[in-house]
């Protein structure tokens, strides 16, 4: 069943501690993609959740939502838009800054990608403080898509990123301590 799933996904994540700098609890999901039938379930449980929910976009967040977000979208039967960090996409991009507990990022996204009235879904790996999932959305309704959810394989809840993403709704796979 999916909690049986959901545990199977967590013991396969390797956590990595002072990567990339000390201090931080690096959450690895390259080992969750070695073990084949858990990148099956984590890939089967977010298709089942939206299969039916009318999404036309998937967008995924470098890198990681890169390697979710296909999958899942050709399974529902939708596009493939990419985030990216600065000057990597070549066409004309919006972008949306956001802070950082040092500085600042910023994330862009292609013109054109995505038209108005468009129903999409922002993936990526995991949440920390919310701050790159909050750029995404903010991305996506400019160009006047409605975000329907955000989801992620991994929260780390003590960041309480949740809290940056106003009232939309976030579904996580695995709570991560
Ligand atoms: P945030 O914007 O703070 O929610 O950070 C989320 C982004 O940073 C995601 O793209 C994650 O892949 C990455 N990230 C942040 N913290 C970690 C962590 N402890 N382990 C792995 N990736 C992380």
């Amino acid at each position: 069943d999916k909690d049986c799933r959901t545990a199977t996904i967590a013991s396969t994540i390797r956590v990595i501690p002072d990567f990339p700098k000390p201090g931080i609890l690096f959450q690895d999901i390259t080992t969750l993609l070695l073990d084949v039938k858990a990148f099956k379930d984590t890939i089967d449980l977010f298709v089942e959740r939206y299969k039916d929910k009318d999404i036309s976009v998937i967008a995924g967040i470098e890198a990681r939502g890169f390697i979710f977000g296909p999958p899942i979208a050709l399974a529902i039967g939708a596009k493939f838009v990419p985030i990216r960090k600065p000057k990597k996409l070549p066409g004309e991009v919006i972008s949306e800054e956001y802070s950082l507990e040092y500085g600042s990022d910023i994330m862009e996204m292609h013109v054109g990608a995505v038209q108005p009235g468009e129903r999409a879904l922002v993936i990526d790996d995991l949440i920390a403080t919310g701050g790159t999932l909050a750029a995404a959305i903010r991305l996506l309704e400019r160009v006047g898509a409605e975000v329907v959810e955000c989801a992620c394989v991994i929260e780390l809840p003590e960041l309480q990123g949740r809290k940056r993403l106003g009232d939309k709704p976030l579904f996580i796979l695995v709570s991560a301590v």
